[in-house]
């Protein structure tokens, strides 16, 4: 097949600064050994997650319901024993939320909505989902998302100069590698949130929690979501995180590996 005039022009431009980004920037991920590109420096990324996580505090309230608040810290202190956050500085607050939602920033900062425990239900069911959160982090999932947008806007800005179009304005979007508001993000790729139900599940499990109750708040989540579906506007976490058939059976894969973390711990 003929490729078109402009591809050619465009593609050894393109290919040039995604090789330089491959191999300058490539690292790989704790516990599945993905290679993936990142362009972040670790540090960088932690002190991003701390600034964020003092805007939400002072943005958002933070409940003071004891029991909570308790179960929070109690399984998040267990969790952070066995999570290699890269700088970490861990802290775990309650937000006052409805919508059952739970983050995770770089640098070992969570939060967990009131919303969401009324499907985490227990102890277990919590460690899954923060589990599942500090594995974003532990594979720096976002500073990926960053540095792929980089690199696909490195490349269209590529095909904007070699097509002549913005002559002097072929400046490099570096602004995509800046934007601390984008290490919040919640929008990861579904081989991303694969990976962080693998390592999330290895994570609870190391800190005693039987891995497999990470399959149940899933199919909890799902039944939630089913009963919960009129209204548009759904909440974030379940937008983001797809709640399938291939989602459960994926996860009962990984289970013989933490099932043996679990009895070990
Ligand atoms: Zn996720």
């Amino acid at each position: 097949m003929k490729l078109p005039a402009v591809s050619a022009r465009f593609f050894p431009f393109a290919v040039l600064i995604a090789s330089i980004a491959f191999v300058a920037c490539t690292t790989t991920v704790p516990e599945t050994g993905r290679r993936q590109v990142n362009f972040m420096d670790p540090r960088e990324e932690a002190a991003l997650g701390f600034s964020e996580f003092k805007k939400m505090k002072a943005e958002k309230a933070i409940s003071k319901d004891a029991s909570l608040n308790s179960q929070v810290q109690r399984v998040g202190l267990r969790l952070s024993k066995v999570m290699p956050v890269p700088n970490a500085e861990w802290e775990f607050v309650v937000f006052e939320d409805s919508s059952p939602n739970a983050f995770a920033l770089p640098g070992g900062k969570v939060g967990v909505h009131t919303g969401i425990f009324q499907i985490t239900k227990d102890d277990a069911g919590l460690a899954a989902v923060i589990g599942h959160e500090v594995a974003h982090v532990v594979a720096r999932h976002s500073g990926e998302r960053m540095s792929q947008n980089a690199v696909a806007g490195a490349v269209v800005a590529g095909a904007g100069y070699a097509l002549n179009r913005d002559g002097g304005n072929g400046a490099l979007p570096t602004a995509a590698l800046g934007a601390g508001a984008l290490i919040a993000t919640r929008s990861f790729s579904r081989g991303q949130e694969l990976e962080a139900d693998r390592m999330g599940a290895l994570f609870m499990a190391r800190a005693g929690y039987d891995p497999k109750e990470s399959v149940e708040l899933w199919k909890r989540f799902g039944a939630w979501r089913t009963a919960n579906s009129q209204g548009g506007s759904g909440p974030q976490f379940l937008s983001t995180h797809p709640l399938d058939e291939r989602r459960i059976s994926e996860l009962q894969q990984y289970m013989p590996e933490a099932l043996a973390e679990y009895k070990r711990s």
